[in-house]
């Protein structure tokens, strides 16, 4: 049987190779601090860290370099498994995808909602180009759009309110990007993760860093399901693959540590399904989800909400194909969102 490990990182953190703060063994250090055990470096239209060597496992940390493309800025495009990226960004989304897929790459939507800020500078279009294979996720919680949206010179209260307890002032995923990644799913799977957007910008010339990369590590985390065996041979590998499969839940750890936190479909045969999963859908089948506290818990069937109860362990059977989430709540917060299980109708 597969003994899975839980492992804790961050998603799309920039560095000085573009417009983040951080050099990369200072962010290797702030994952450090911050409990992470991976961190996935995307910076724009750039692999210059590549070049540079980076990539790998430092000491017990795994380090993926991707990078995030802007095709025609018609939306951000997180990338990996590809070795360069140029003129990407002057392409059109299509055509940026299908030079992805030559180079065997993989994609990851970043804050597919987009943004319009012009208070800021800010505008991002939401992006548009879902079907093609090279899509393996999306972000379906951006931290820093989260915040960002919210944020303006007349609502200066807010951004301290944010700076000093941030957990009690975001809003979570979108609606509209949840039920994206649900429509997708009933088609393939496709993996919804937290991802950060960590700059670590500084603020003028006060010297004042908003979050540093330490701080932000804290905030929302994805915790990944890697089979032992595949950890102990190439970690950076089995990170990879356990993103683009979806095997894992994303938490807001900074409002409660969702370390522990456990979730499975157990099949009529006998075989338990990990997050992200597929299997032919038999009745009989019962979804389990552990949290390490009593939360207000979800289960989110074909995209609709199929059953709330205030709970730590709920056991559901569901009694259609489909895909199958669970998403959990503290005092009204949005905490902890799983990656579905996948149980399709069998073709007749
Ligand atoms: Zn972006
Ligand atoms: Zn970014």
């Amino acid at each position: 049987m597969t003994r899975w490990i839980e492992h804790v990182g961050v998603l799309h953190v920039h560095s000085v190779y573009s417009d983040g703060r951080g050099t990369v063994p200072e962010i290797l250090a702030a994952a450090r601090e911050a409990g992470c055990r991976h961190v996935v470096l995307t910076d724009h239209d750039c692999l210059a860290a590549t070049r540079e060597g980076w990539g790998g496992v430092y000491d017990d940390i795994a380090l993926l370099v991707g990078c995030e493309v802007t095709p025609r800025r018609q939306g951000h495009v997180l990338l990996l498994d590809v070795d360069h990226c140029d003129g990407y960004a002057a392409r059109h989304n299509r055509a940026t995808l299908d030079a992805v897929q030559a180079q065997g790459g993989k994609a990851i939507i970043a804050h597919p909602m987009g943004a319009d800020l012009p208070h800021l500078r800010i505008r991002h279009k939401p992006w548009f180009e879902w079907d093609h294979p090279v899509v393996r996720g999306l972000e379906i919680w951006s931290y820093s759009h989260d915040w960002v949206d919210r944020v303006a010179w007349w609502r200066f209260p807010f951004a301290y309110a944010f700076w000093r307890r941030p957990q009690e002032q975001v809003r979570g995923p979108a609606p509209e990007i949840l039920a994206t990644w649900d429509r997708l799913g009933a088609a393939r799977p496709v993996a919804g993760w937290g991802g950060l957007d960590a700059h670590a910008f500084r603020v003028g010339l006060t010297g004042w860093t908003i979050f540093p990369y330490a701080r932000m590590f804290g905030f929302l985390r994805n915790h990944l399901f890697i089979p032992e065996e595949a950890l102990r041979a190439d970690p950076a590998g089995a990170v990879r693959a356990a993103l683009l499969n979806g095997n894992g839940f994303t938490c807001h750890d900074v409002l409660a540590d969702g370390a522990g936190a456990r979730a499975g479909a157990l099949l009529p045969d006998g075989r338990c399904l990990q997050l992200g999963q597929s299997a032919p859908f038999r009745p009989g089948t019962v979804l389990t989800l552990s949290l390490p506290r009593v939360a207000d818990v979800t289960w989110v069937e074909n995209g609709r909400a199929r059953w709330r109860e205030r709970c730590s362990r709920l056991a559901v059977r569901p009694g259609v194909p489909g895909v199958h989430r669970f998403e959990a709540r503290l005092d009204g917060r949005p905490w902890l969102f799983t990656n579905p299980f996948y149980l399709r109708a069998e073709a007749h």
